[in-house]
């Protein structure tokens, strides 16, 4: 059947249920509980059948029901609060719908993956949800932040495993008319497309919009009829494995993405690249500034990295994404005119210093290059990036390589249990939702009666085991499972007892099989009737990784004897609804990573938030958040090189913490059955993570370093038609031809001898500039405790300062420092050009003595 017609029908909905409709349309309603309980009580089993989808659910909805709806003054009170609720939302009050705020200072957040709701299949996992939670969050702020990304009609694959425990994978069609989603359309109503040039002719995408509260997200989509078919695929599925493919989503995304901006009419101030997918924006961006402003390449460099920010998420070097050169060059090549520079010089941007013209890009490297404001996505992430990406700053030792982090955070109103959101209306006030970090807000947990707590968790368990034995009652019943089996579903779990969730991507460096290393010391645990404990497993594996598929089999296999069959369940296709039910109503959050594989982490966040207690390998955000009153370490953070071994010490400990801290802790009841020592480590727990791992601190972090102080300087480097920003561009220039002429004799102490702590001394050295000036450099001295030969750590540097000129380009330099801390110390002196970040960090504009 070719060229079929299509029509919508849509439901009749009651003039005074019309809000439902405008309510379903902004996806704000999934963080507001009166919100979603609006929807829910209309027609509950409907609703989960819908996959709370409110589009979908609202067509289903017997017309009767409405009708009896539409005159029940209960549903209607119930919906006009909702709706005054709604209507205080800032932005709808303002004219511009695609671009609401009131600043013309846009931030632009790429992401190739937007996990906000389960009914909005757009993201893989944690990289998604992280972006959704950011966007939701700025709404929350009020932020001027649009979202860009693509719209995938089959997003990531389903889950669900045969007979025999192997995963099997199901890419279903998304119904692009049951999403909040709208094509974006100009002044007379047509479509607004924008096209990206690939090897095989034009890539056209049209626009979609989707509301996150205040927050618009721009969705591009390829599947256009006059696209041929191969192109109509690039936008099908998320992380699709063909390189050719994948370079088209990523060059759609990027400069798609920017173009999509621009026929918006809306000028990013500042671009934020969530992971190296997005890097091409920053090409488009370079292109748009040289057009907009009248300015060449050179004076464009000057502006778009100092308003870009990249954070990576990686902490594996093979994990980041690497394209052959004779692969991206036709990509390029469409670029050569609007930058003025060929195709090889654009791929040199992408790859390694000194590398030859045919090495792979790298869109770390890309995005690195392209941002002056990087960042890891915790603590320790920030550091073992700065480990594994120093090579490209040469001379600069690892701790000064330019990468900072950020630690992620959660969006608390996304994931408090129902019945931690009623206690903080209760405890806190209802406005709690707006300032969840709010340090006044943070105390009130303490106020919260324990046994009030602990009723309330005992219920969220409650909830998640009926939802846990409705799960695999389906489970089975897709498998053709025997009568008997369906109704051993139906009681497994046990609501009263210790229960532990293990719920993310099944990738080998996880080690969902930890505590099958000794499978009788396992059985045992799970056997046991005086500390009864069960587990909660859930999680996909990438589709090609064969070995994360092992690691279900393995654990379905063990989970089928007959002594245990009840304490421990693997729930298929894991999402955000899952692992909602699980962050509520578990007790453990158990986190096993082969340490520093596990770049943040945010579920076990999303647990601490609700009072669930993580168990976890000091890797990610743990080695943050963890006090020994609020969760338990396994191990101290060691790394080894030796993976069996690791796994045999790793596994010991966790069985030890288990038996003997764990359920102990778990078990010791006074005052009517609560364990008072484990309700105050929830209290501690949820004050660690309204404190330090909410998005709201997360996103305030990010507008506060970066944000601002880039939209920012963007106005100075523009301002008077770009003076600043030319300028530089001159002075790079400058810097570059006289560089190699500067040297910098060892410096000298004026003083013999050892030093006592608090004691102060000059070092002063003599440097020759050539012919460049003081004012162009900065002359340091750095230094620190002696470590081997040749080498400093824990290295610091402090600003010389220029004493006397004695011509010919020599100058005298000088400062003094104080003996701080006692110990063996080296020192040295450096020149790197004076200015901001972006030009003192350029690989090669660094001369040592
Ligand atoms: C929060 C979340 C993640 C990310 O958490 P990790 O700790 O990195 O696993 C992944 N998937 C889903 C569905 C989530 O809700």
């Amino acid at each position: 059947m070719k060229h079929i017609q299509t029509f919508q029908v849509l439901p009749d909905i009651p003039e005074p249920l019309s809000f439902l409709e405008t309510l379903a349309g902004n996806i704000w309603w999934c963080w507001q509980y009166d919100a979603v309980d609006l929807f829910h009580r209309i027609e509950p089993r409907l609703w989960d059948w819908s996959g709370r989808n409110p589009i979908r659910f609202l067509t289903y909805v017997p017309q009767n029901r409405l009708e009896e709806l539409a005159t029940d003054r209960s549903f209607l009170s119930h919906q006009q609060r909702v709706r005054e609720s709604y209507e205080r939302l800032p932005c709808l009050h303002m004219k511009d719908n695609i671009y609401p705020f009131e600043t013309r200072d846009v931030i632009a957040y790429f992401s190739m993956e937007f996990g906000i709701h389960e009914s909005i299949p757009l993201f893989a996992g944690g990289l998604g949800i992280l972006a959704g939670d950011h966007l939701k969050t700025a709404s929350d702020l009020e932020m001027p932040l649009v979202g860009v990304g693509l719209l995938y009609r089959q997003g990531y694959f389903r889950q669900f495993l045969d007979q025999d425990g192997w995963q099997q994978e199901d890419y279903p069609e998304t119904d692009i008319y049951q999403l909040p989603v709208e094509k974006v359309t100009d002044m007379h109503g047509d479509d607004i497309e924008v096209s990206v040039t690939g090897p095989a002719g034009e890539i056209r995408a049209t626009i979609w919009r989707t509301h996150v509260g205040c927050v618009p997200l721009l969705l591009l989509d390829t599947n256009l009829p006059e696209n041929p078919p191969e192109i109509r695929e690039i936008t099908s599925k998320l992380y699709i494995g063909d390189q050719g493919m994948r370079i088209s989503q990523e060059m759609v995304l990027g400069i798609g993405g920017m173009r999509a901006l621009e026929a918006l009419n809306l000028s990013p101030a500042v671009c934020h690249m969530n992971e190296g997918h997005s890097a091409f924006s920053s090409l488009e961006r370079l292109a748009c500034i040289m057009k907009t402003h009248d300015v060449d390449l050179k004076t464009a460099m000057e502006i778009v990295p100092r308003t870009t920010v990249f954070t990576t998420h990686t902490p594996v070097a093979a994990g980041n994404e690497e394209f052959p050169a004779d692969m991206i060059r036709p990509f390029l090549i469409p670029l050569e005119e609007a930058l003025g520079v060929s195709a090889t010089e654009i791929l040199s941007w992408g790859q390694l210093p000194d590398s030859s013209p045919d090495a792979p890009l790298s869109m770390f490297v890309l995005g690195a290059r392209m941002a002056q404001y990087r960042n890891g996505v915790s603590q320790l992430h920030g550091r073992v990036a700065r480990r594994m990406w120093t090579h490209i700053w040469p001379r600069r030792s690892e701790e000064e390589t330019p990468i900072s982090h950020v630690t992620n955070g959660v969006h608390i109103p996304s994931f408090l249990s129902h019945e931690n959101s009623q206690l903080f209306d209760r405890y806190i006030g209802p406005d709690w939702q707006r300032h969840p970090s709010d340090p006044a807000n943070v105390h009130r947990i303490d106020d919260i009666y324990d046994e009030e707590l602990w009723r309330a968790h005992v219920m969220s368990r409650a909830r998640l085991i009926r939802t846990c034995r409705r799960l695999m009652v389906s489970q089975y019943k897709r498998r053709n499972a025997p009568k008997e089996v369906l109704k051993n579903a139906e009681l497994v779990l046990d609501q009263d007892i210790l229960t532990i969730a293990f719920a993310r991507r099944f990738a080998t460096y996880k080690r969902a099989n930890l505590l099958l290393q000794d499978p009788d010391r396992f059985e045992a645990l799970l056997s046991s009737t005086t500390s009864p404990v069960q587990f909660i497993f859930a999680g996909k594996a990438h589709p090609r990784d064969h070995e994360g598929k092992e690691l279900i089999k393995r654990l379905i296999h063990f989970a089928r004897k007959a002594d245990i069959r009840n304490r421990i369940i693997f729930l298929e296709d894991y999402d955000i609804h899952i692992a909602r039910h699980l962050v509520h109503g578990a007790d453990v959050w158990l986190n096993t990573p082969r340490r520093p594989f596990e770049a943040c982490g945010t579920s076990g966040m999303k647990a601490a938030i609700n009072g669930v207690l993580n168990v976890s390998i000091l890797d990610g955000w743990w080695c943050e958040g963890y006090a020994e009153n609020r969760g338990w370490r396994i191990g101290n953070g060691e790394e080894y090189g030796d993976p069996a071994y690791q796994d045999a010490v790793e596994s010991r400990a966790l069985y030890n913490i288990l038996e003997d801290e764990v359920l102990p802790c778990f078990y010791d009841r006074k005052n009517g059955d609560i364990p008072m020592r484990w309700v105050r480590m929830m209290k501690e727990s949820m004050k660690m993570g309204m404190r330090t791992f909410c998005s709201h601190r997360m996103v305030s972090e990010y507008n506060e370093r970066f944000y601002q102080p880039a939209a920012k300087r963007l106005h100075e480097l523009l301002a008077d038609d770009a003076s600043e920003a030319r300028g530089l561009a001159t002075q790079r220039d400058r810097i570059r031809t006289l560089w190699q002429d500067i040297r910098v004799e060892y410096p000298e102490r004026q003083t013999e001898g050892a030093f006592r702590v608090g004691q102060t001394f000059r070092i002063s050295t003599t440097v020759n500039l050539g012919e460049l000036r003081p004012d162009d450099v900065e002359v340091e001295l750095y230094y620190g405790i002696v470590k081997g030969v040749d080498k400093l750590s824990d290295g610091k540097s402090q600003p010389m300062e220029m004493l006397e000129a004695h011509g010919n380009g020599q100058y005298l330099y000088a400062c003094d420092i104080t003996c701080a801390v006692s110990g063996r110390y080296g020192f040295t002196a450096r020149v790197t050009p004076g200015g901001d970040d972006w030009i003192r960090f350029t690989p090669g504009f660094i001369t040592w003595a």
